[in-house]
């Protein structure tokens, strides 16, 4: 019908549009990527539900492009990935979240733990996770308390299973945290699952989009729940954006929330504990 051919229309459109925009956003990334000035970090609280307390956040990198305005990570996370440059990319996140958080340190300040996004391609190099276990291991030499964490996608322990074991045995030693990202949109199989060395699980958003009214994505997500219960470990809810999702989800038992009904992911300036536990103390 009509709307078919204008579909079509559409995709052709974008597909021949994007192979441009693909390569111009490379050039843009390797000549952001010589000073690092155009990026910057943000961090997102998560709140322990049963408390109402925030002392964690996670780290999301942003690119402000001086021609064309903020592109988003989903896009250029992705490129960097193909053109080889997200090993840098990522040396670059972990450093500035370390120097942020030595500075946190000295001030006492309330974020006590940062998770920071790892890359598929984490798994597909050995020097990656040399890259890591540098950076972490100097940090660590001068006795920081904050708590590094790793947020790795199913996807991509699954893909390298063995490897993945093996990568995430070593850097649990440097005593980071592992949280499993986007959980319940791979493969993995609860067998592996259990033998994983895994601290936490983050329900995908597109579950938690689907919460408390649709039943498919409510029922996965209690089971989630239930399944990171029954293996000892801690689950995050991604993407709450409403107080009945909030609620719902305080009592199912889930351990933290993470979404913009607490609060958008912010500079580090704006960042301000009270306000966003108010938003919880307030509603229960
Ligand atoms: P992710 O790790 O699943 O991060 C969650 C994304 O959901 C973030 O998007 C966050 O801003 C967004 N979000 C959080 N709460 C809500 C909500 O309530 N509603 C909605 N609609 N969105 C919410 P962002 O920052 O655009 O990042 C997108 C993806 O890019 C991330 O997904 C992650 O895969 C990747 N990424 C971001 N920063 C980094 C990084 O430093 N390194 C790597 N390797 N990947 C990164
Ligand atoms: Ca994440
Ligand atoms: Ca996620
Ligand atoms: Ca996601």
């Amino acid at each position: 019908g009509k709307n078919e051919g204008r579909d079509r229309f559409i995709v052709y459109d974008d597909s021949l549009h994007s192979d441009k925009r693909e390569q111009l956003i490379v050039g843009s990334l390797r000549r952001a990527m010589t000073d690092f000035k155009e990026f910057a970090l943000v961090y997102q609280p998560k709140i322990a539900l049963a408390t109402g307390k925030v002392d964690q956040a996670e780290v999301l990198i942003r690119w402000n492009h001086p021609k064309f305005g903020f592109i988003s990570p989903a896009e250029f996370i992705p490129l960097a990935e193909k053109y080889s440059l997200i090993h840098r990319l990522t040396e670059w996140v972990l450093k500035e979240t370390v120097a942020q958080m030595e500075i946190w340190k000295k001030e006492d300040y309330f974020i006590r733990q940062v998770s920071v996004n790892l890359s598929a391609m984490h798994f597909r190099s050995e020097s990656h996770n040399m890259m890591i276990k540098e950076i972490v291991h100097h940090s660590l030499k001068n006795g920081s308390e904050l708590q590094l964490q790793l947020e790795i996608t199913e996807t991509s322990v699954m893909e390298n299973l063995d490897r993945a074991m093996t990568m995430l045995g070593e850097l649990k030693q440097l005593s980071l945290t592992i949280a499993l990202d986007d959980f319940g949109t791979g493969l993995s199989s609860l067998t592996h699952l259990k033998h994983l060395p895994i601290d936490i699980l983050k329900i995908d958003k597109s579950f938690i989009d689907e919460v408390p009214h649709d039943e498919r994505g409510t029922a996965i997500t209690e089971m989630i729940i239930q399944l990171a219960k029954s293996l000892g470990i801690e689950v995050v809810a991604e993407g709450v954006e409403t107080l009945e999702q909030h609620l719902f989800l305080k009592r199912l038992g889930c351990d933290y929330g993470q979404g913009y009904y607490y609060s958008r992911p912010m500079h580090v300036k704006d960042l301000n504990q009270q306000a966003i536990e108010e938003t919880v103390l307030n509603v229960g």
